[in-house]
């Protein structure tokens, strides 16, 4: 039955996380895979990312060697009052790896990133290499024709278009979706700090518990702090609420020290506003955005033999305060890789045609990431609302519990969808 399969032209529009992810589920399926970025990636962001098991899942099954991405190994979420410092609140990890499968890493978004440019197109590990094609911004994308033009002039065209081309996708207006998203009334500023100064200048070594550590977090001030890089870099996230002064938009905001404590709650626990106030660097401000879930999540010619979906970002944009938006990206890449596998074929019996294949991406994608997205704007003011702390803060029907988030077995989901939807 699996020479049925078929090996699909895939154009993945966007390298980040996302579309890097996507190319490699896509290769390890046997597929032709060739991603365009619109830059030459001289501006990767210098923040940290936390990867649940249900994203390091993933990794694994690509044969990504996640310890080349210098991770940390989160044990704990730690939560200190704001004012005191004082400690009010351990989540132990416990035996995640051994309930999850793979362990809660927390990584230097570039390390990752760095890492996955040079797995996709290495020619070592299964499948083709894919060719990734730098300073390609898709300008039109035509779900009808698989058509993709660029800005500087070249044409392409692919029977299957991964757009993941970030919070503020072009490809999805083309899909004749109207975004819908409004300015939050939270922002951030992001600042690093090295271990090494830190200790230079008798402060508090935070790289010490290896866990996610947050003070307030009971309205819209929150910050969040976690190491990576080996535990050599400090990350912090200082969340506050926006005010008209804030108009700034973009990644590459740089700040100083005096407007982050200008927008700090005041009184900060002495321990790091002393860390922030001497050796903080590399701040940056961002504003942050509400995303409503979108209806559809592809598109396909009248024929069926193209397809466009979205992925990461582009479908599913959401509040940070879960630490689910790269890891869902590495599940839709996932899920993509896996629905147009002959292993798919092989475990359930269905050959998918593109449109069935990408129906089943949706139908199987789309609740569960808005879930998600629900809960991390809910978590952005109520800390009690984030997975692990959730387990005990909060008593609702719609509450995301970590076992859901980070034990989810994405196979047997789809196994079972693909009964219902595709042999239906
Ligand atoms: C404060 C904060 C903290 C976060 N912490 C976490 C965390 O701990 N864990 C987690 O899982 N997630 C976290 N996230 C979310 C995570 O960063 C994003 O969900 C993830 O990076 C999305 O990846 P993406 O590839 O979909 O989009 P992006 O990273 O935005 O990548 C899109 C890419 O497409 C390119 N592109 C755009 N348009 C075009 C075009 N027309 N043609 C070609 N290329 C194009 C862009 O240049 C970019 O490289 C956090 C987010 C924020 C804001």
């Amino acid at each position: 039955m699996t020479n049925a399969w078929k090996q699909l032209d895939v154009a993945v529009i966007g390298g980040g996380l996302g579309g890097l992810a996507a190319g490699l589920a896509l290769r390890r399926a046997g597929h032709k895979v060739r991603i365009y970025e619109r830059y030459d990636y001289g501006g990767e962001i210098g923040s940290s990312i936390s990867v649940a098991a249900n994203g390091g899942k993933w990794l694994h099954e690509w044969g990504v060697d996640v310890k080349k991405a210098k991770p940390v190994i989160l044990t704990k979420l730690i939560r200190h009052n704001w004012e005191s410092g004082e400690i009010e609140g351990v989540y132990p990890f416990g035996d995640y790896e051994k309930l999850f499968g793979y362990p809660y890493y927390n990584v230097h978004r570039k390390d990752l990133h760095d890492l996955l440019q040079r797995v996709v197109v290495s020619p070592d590990g299964e499948g083709t290499p894919c060719e990734l094609i730098l300073k390609h911004k898709a300008v039109v994308v035509d779900y009808e024709t698989g058509h993709i033009k660029f800005e500087n002039g070249e044409e392409t065209s692919a029977e299957l278009i991964v757009a993941a081309d970030g919070i503020r996708t072009t490809t999805k207006a083309q899909l004749g979706i109207t975004p819908t998203f409004g300015t939050s009334n939270s922002c951030c500023y992001h600042l690093l700090m090295r271990r090494a100064d830190l200790i230079a200048n008798g402060l508090t070594d935070f790289s010490v518990e290896k866990a996610i550590e947050f003070w307030g977090g009971d309205d819209k001030n929150k910050i969040v702090l976690s190491s990576c890089s080996d535990g050599e870099i400090i990350s912090c996230y200082c969340f506050y609420a926006a005010t008209a002064a804030d108009t700034r938009d973009g990644w590459h905001n740089s700040a100083t020290r005096d407007e982050l404590f200008q927008v700090l709650k005041k009184n900060l626990d002495p321990k790091i506003a002393d860390a922030f106030a001497k050796v903080s660097f590399d701040i940056k401000q961002w504003r942050l955005y509400v995303h409503e879930p979108l209806p559809y999540f592809y598109k396909t010619s009248r024929k069926g033999d193209v397809g466009v979906c979205l992925l990461g970002d582009a479908a599913h944009a959401m509040m940070p305060d879960q630490s689910q938006g790269a890891v869902a990206a590495f599940e839709d890449a996932g899920a993509l890789g896996y629905i147009f596998s002959k292993e798919f074929i092989e475990n359930t019996g269905v050959v998918p045609s593109l449109a069935g294949g990408l129906k089943l991406y949706e139908s199987e994608r789309m609740p569960r990431v808005t879930k998600i997205q629900a809960a991390s704007l809910r978590a952005r003011e109520n800390l009690k609302e984030r997975i692990g702390w959730s387990t005990d803060g909060v008593d609702s029907p719609d509450k995301l519990t970590i076992e859901e988030v980070c034990g989810y077995e994405p196979k047997t989901h789809m196994d079972g969808l693909a009964r219902e939807i595709l042999r239906a």
